[in-house]
């Protein structure tokens, strides 16, 4: 092949969201999946833009959860023009309830400081959510009321991404695995895949849960490790409820076509993505004790799959200090279809020399890399 501005290693929602950024900005891009696109923990997401539900702090990630989140209108359009593949904006917000006291106080304190940003958070007392959303427990103390957290369809999103990236003439391989790396000083010169060698000026690393290891390959110890989710949907009547209902361990999203998402399961097991009984059960039960009609739906699907995790919580993005062709978009937790949109927009204009729309500072791998000892 041709040699590329761009190699990409990763063909998750990240990484295809950067082939679309750079596609769009008319660089030359090759994009390598070991499997299929979006087939670890970008398929297997709720797809929740959940930018204020998952924070209970500000900070520079909240703020630019804040950004992405914006960007989701605009990308639909933008998207479905490309591509042909609706990414299913819903937009009619999200219920996190609180079944005690204690928890009422701390959504109490994250609506406080919410509001004080001007961004809607409001609370609602048992019966004000039931008359919302009847079928939900009247177990709960009350729940903030976020307006502005929606959800996408997560595999229809990374297929757009893909699907567009190919369309502005980025060669995706799937099944193809980046198995080695070459490097002269502080460039990398090519990678060595298993569909034969590839040249870029650039690289990319977005791995997912896999990036640490490939980091270990290039010689680097950087903490990115997979934490294991869990998850099912079901078949039910139609329209049980409306907007998203987020609880402590449970979340249930509305999908089309009458089905509700319920998710997820948060367990350290290394590289081991299979379901258990004992995740499952313990979600079910969850669930069921949130939305009791839940109970006579009939079981859809279960699945499993792999977050990227960081030790402190923060993505990397930028540009690796050890190279000065190599950049890094991985760790996004539990996060990463949220966050998605931005990442693919601040790589590409790093990678293009436009200025960055967000400071990268925080991001970066400066915090941790550390040589691997041979
Ligand atoms: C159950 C569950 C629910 C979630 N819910 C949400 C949610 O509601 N909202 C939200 O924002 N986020 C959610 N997340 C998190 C989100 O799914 C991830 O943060 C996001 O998908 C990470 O995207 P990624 O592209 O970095 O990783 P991945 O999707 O894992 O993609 C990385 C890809 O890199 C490939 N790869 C790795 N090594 C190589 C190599 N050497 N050569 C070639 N290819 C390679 C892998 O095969 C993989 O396909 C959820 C995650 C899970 C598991």
């Amino acid at each position: 092949m041709k040699k590329k501005d761009v190699v990409i290693i990763g063909g998750g929602v990240i990484g295809t969201s950067i082939a679309y950024e750079l596609t769009k900005r008319g660089k030359s891009v090759a994009l390598v999946e070991k499997d299929t696109i979006g087939a670890h923990a970008s398929s297997a997401a709720g797809g929740m833009l959940g930018a204020q539900v998952e924070f209970a702090e500000p900070g520079p990630l909240f703020d630019l959860s804040l950004r992405s989140r914006l960007m989701f209108p605009d990308l639909q359009k933008e998207l479905y023009a490309a591509s042909g593949i609706d990414i299913q904006l819903k937009t009619p917000g999200m219920l996190r309830v609180a079944f005690t006291e204690e928890e009422k106080s701390t959504l109490m304190k994250q609506a406080e400081w919410q509001t004080a940003m001007g961004l809607p958070a409001t609370w609602l007392d048992t019966k004000e959510v039931r008359r919302m959303e009847p079928a939900v427990t009247d177990g709960i103390v009350g729940a903030l009321f976020l307006t502005e957290d929606t959800q996408v369809s997560a595999p229809d999103l990374t297929k757009a991404f893909a699907v567009a990236a190919a369309k502005h003439g980025a060669a995706i391989t799937e099944n193809c695995e980046a198995i080695e790396f070459y490097r002269q000083g502080e460039q990398m010169t090519g990678i060595e895949t298993t569909a034969g060698k590839l040249e870029a000026d650039e690289y990319v690393i977005a791995g997912g849960a896999w990036s640490g290891k490939i980091m270990k390959q290039l010689g680097h110890s950087l903490p990115i490790f997979p934490v294991k989710g869990e998850a099912f949907s079901v078949l039910s009547i139609p329209h049980p409820i409306e907007k998203t209902i987020y609880s402590h361990g449970c979340y249930i999203v509305p999908k089309s076509g009458d089905r509700l998402l319920v998710g997820a399961s948060v367990k350290d097991c290394g590289f081991d993505a299979r379901l258990t009984i004992d995740g499952l059960q313990q979600l079910m039960a969850k669930a069921v004790r949130l939305l009791p009609v839940i109970k006579d739906c009939p079981l859809e699907k279960t699945w499993a799959s792999l977050r990227p995790q960081t030790a402190d919580g923060l993505p990397y993005f930028g540009r690796l200090s050890a190279y000065n062709n190599v950049s890094i978009a991985a760790g996004h937790f539990r996060n990463g279809i949220l966050l998605s949109p931005i990442t693919g927009q601040l790589i590409a204009q790093l990678l293009s020399g436009e200025a960055t729309a967000e400071a990268l500072e925080p991001f970066t791998d400066i915090r941790h890399s550390i040589p691997v000892s041979q």
